[in-house]
């Protein structure tokens, strides 16, 4: 049974925040659906993530059991498995995975959830959802979205992964870049061209690609400097022959279906960077509060409680920002300049906290035995992955 069916019925008991202090932009169930997810992170996220991160990834068990308690369906039609609930439901569940200091855990569970599988479900067939949707839900099978390329991160269109049509299929050359789940996933939505000599933005199409399709390979596992137990991975596709009914949508369509599904990506990400803010600040004032020097806490010192207040401000700021653009794209109008802000304004933001907590920290904040550390490293991605701050910031800057 689909656990936020549960978090309706109130049987999944508890709210996190007071109503009297809760965000308009939240309901009821919101709050009970933060409390399940916090009430996971506390219990069957902290207690493990530094073995996950030794050993490079997330145990598919976990992600079966996110999948149970329908973490991976929240934005889905209940007639999948899913809760049907809305963009700012995403918020709270990235958010709160956020919060958990294992950012790695996040971003495997959010790309599956929200990045990936989203592809399907907005340009799918019904057939196509039909097959795949139910087990994509439950967490059986994990999904990967391949844009970038070793010659194409920020600039898109630059792809050159190349789909020939061939009969009743397709036959898929190329290379992916820096694909998160890329070692561990099941099915991968992969962009390539269709046609070589027409405009960039009408030539990309999205395509299904099942592991183990011969020709498809999983080359190198990517060694990162932060969200170790997130596995990041080189695909090659070398002669790969998919059938038809594996492309996603119409060709010539991707472009515009990967610019969409950044706008949820982009969001996405902006709430997992200030969950990670607001629990690196609370981990540090905890910190200055009993580690005393010259004689006292460094709580007294004001400027470590000033700039520690003035970062707790930005971050609600950021957050103020996060859920309105959330609300917006969930009210269908163009958001694009308010999710650019976002990822701009977030991604930036919380390297400025970490930055702050490590120095903080002093020493400790340089171990790798130290939350903050490791916090640090994972943060450094969150302003370069799903869209730079320059490039964001040019989409807010042309729409000005
Ligand atoms: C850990 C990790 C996981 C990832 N997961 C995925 C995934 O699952 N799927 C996927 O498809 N991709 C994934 N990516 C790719 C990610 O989205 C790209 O790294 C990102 O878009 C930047 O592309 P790039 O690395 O090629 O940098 P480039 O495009 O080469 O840019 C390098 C730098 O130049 C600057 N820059 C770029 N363009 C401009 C501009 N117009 N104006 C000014 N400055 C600019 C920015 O500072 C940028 O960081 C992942 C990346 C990482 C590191």
């Amino acid at each position: 049974m689909n656990k936020i069916a549960d978090i309706r019925s109130g049987e999944v008991a508890g709210e996190v925040t007071p109503p009297a202090r809760r965000s308009p932009y939240f309901s009821q169930e919101h709050e009970i659906l933060r409390a399940q997810v916090r009430r996971f992170v506390e219990t069957e996220i902290k207690p493990h993530g530094l073995a996950w991160e030794e050993q490079g990834y997330v145990p598919r068990d976990v992600l079966r059991r996110m999948g149970s308690l329908g973490f991976f369906g929240i934005r889905y039609p209940e007639r999948y498995g899913g809760s049907d609930m809305d963009a700012l439901a995403t918020v709270v569940l990235a958010e709160e995975l956020g919060r958990s200091t294992f950012s790695g855990v996040a971003t495997t569970a959010l790309v599956h959830s929200e990045m990936a599988s989203i592809h399907l479900f907005r340009a799918g067939t019904e057939a196509q959802k039909d097959k795949w949707m139910p087990r994509i839900i439950a967490g059986e099978v994990i999904t990967a979205v391949a844009v970038t390329e070793p010659d194409a991160g920020s600039d898109v269109k630059a792809i050159r992964t190349f789909a020939r049509r061939d009969g009743d299929g397709y036959v898929i050359d190329g290379a992916k870049m820096f694909i998160t789940n890329g070692v561990h996933a099941d099915l991968y939505f992969v962009a390539a061209k269709t046609d070589r000599n027409g405009r960039p933005s009408r030539s990309l199409t999205m395509f299904m690609v099942e592991k183990g399709t011969p020709g498809f390979t999983v080359g190198r596992t990517l060694d990162k400097h932060g969200w170790r137990c997130s596995d990041t991975a080189e695909l090659r596709f070398d002669g790969c022959r998919i059938p038809v009914e594996h492309r996603l949508g119409e060709e010539g369509k991707g472009f515009y279906a990967i610019m969409q599904n950044f706008q949820n990506e982009r969001i996405t990400i902006g709430a997992t960077a200030m969950g990670e803010a607001r629990a690196a600040i609370d981990l540090t004032l905890d910190y200055v509060k009993t580690r005393k020097a010259f004689g006292a806490p460094l709580w007294e010192r004001e400027t470590i409680r000033q700039r520690l207040a003035m970062l707790a401000a930005k971050v609600e700021a950021g957050r103020a920002l996060v859920h309105h653009a959330a609300w917006l794209a969930g009210q269908g109008v163009d958001a694009t300049k308010e999710v650019s802000m976002v990822k701009a304004y977030c991604g930036e933001l919380v390297n400025e906290v970490m930055y702050n907590c490590v120095q903080f920290h002093g020493g400790m904040g340089f171990m790798r035995e130290s939350t903050i550390e490791r916090m640090s490293r994972d943060a450094r991605v969150q302003n370069i992955g799903g869209g730079a701050t320059e490039v964001m910031l040019e989409e807010v800057a042309k729409r000005m």
